[in-house]
């Protein structure tokens, strides 16, 4: 299986390296990174949307115009997982499956320019996202009209069987190869998931947004700037699990034996070391 490394969405908030660990200028740069699978027997795989077409031309109210100013998003058409697609040669229609690690507004983004698409998550998420009963954060981040068009869900809970690497596993999902995990790591919103891909050089797990800066993970004591810091304070629905989660992914991280490559969706560096077929430390 091909993995394509896909940034779909670019966010430059306020901060600099007190957010990204990295600028020299007031702003920071933020990616939403996807991955686009080539699968023998399913198709495409994506995971994660990023921001998509109909947010590009109409940023609202699809996004929060909170979120928008917060994150000063940069909306692009060329970014968009499905532009991404159609470049590498695809058609929107190739996409037969995405697995989401949740639904906030910069993972969901992009779902309805892949109509015909299986959309594999936890049930806690969709059912999370229905209910927007998290009050005024719930309300921003999750954003019906990104979703409510999607017409083919598969929602799983993670059974007591066999788990990957102590962590609870959903395995076999419809339609998807096996080498295509869903892992439970809930924190960051209720029903939150990594999403790990046994490729021929081993595992490669995306955690989504369960941590956001490279040093939180591949050292034994957590690194993180402060303006990230807060960002996660503000959106966690559950501190004590995502807390322990991201200890659980810091300890795999430092595991040699599991050799699974870690990375998230928002970290700019792990973005640009993966698309340049780099090694993550
Ligand atoms: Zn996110």
């Amino acid at each position: 299986m091909k993995i394509h490394h896909l940034n779909c969405g670019t966010d430059c908030p306020f901060g600099g390296h007190l957010m990204d660990g990295r600028s020299k200028g007031p702003l920071a740069r933020l990616v939403c990174h996807c991955l686009l699978i080539e699968t023998p027997g399913s198709g495409l795989v994506l995971i994660d949307t990023g921001y998509g077409m109909k947010d590009v031309r109409r940023p609202h109210p699809r996004t929060s115009r909170l979120m928008h100013g917060l994150l000063n998003i940069r909306f692009r058409e060329e970014e968009t997982a499905l532009r991404q697609v159609e470049a590498l040669g695809y058609r929107a229609r190739d996409v037969r499956h995405i697995v989401l690690t949740h639904l906030d507004f910069d993972h969901a983004g992009g779902l309805e320019d892949f109509p015909e698409a299986q959309v594999h998550l936890t049930r806690a998420e969709l059912e999370a996202a229905r209910r927007l009963d998290g009050g005024v954060a719930s309300r921003k981040r999750y954003r019906p009209m990104q979703f409510d068009a999607v017409r083919s869900w598969r929602e799983y809970e993670a059974s007591a069987g066999e788990g990957w690497f102590g962590f609870e596993a959903v395995r076999d999902m419809e339609g998807l190869p096996p080498e295509i995990l869903l892992i439970p790591l809930k924190g960051h919103t209720w029903g939150h998931a990594g999403v790990a891909v046994q490729g021929s050089d081993g595992w490669l797990l995306h955690a989504g947004d369960a941590y956001f800066h490279r040093d939180e993970v591949r050292r034994p004591e957590r690194r993180c700037t402060p303006g990230l810091r807060l960002y996660q304070n503000l959106m966690e629905v559950d501190r004590a699990s995502r807390l322990a989660n991201q200890q659980r992914l810091r300890d795999l991280s430092l595991d040699a034996s599991a050799g699974v490559r870690m990375i998230c969706a928002h970290d700019v560096v792990e973005y640009e070391r993966c698309a340049a077929g780099a090694p993550l430390v």
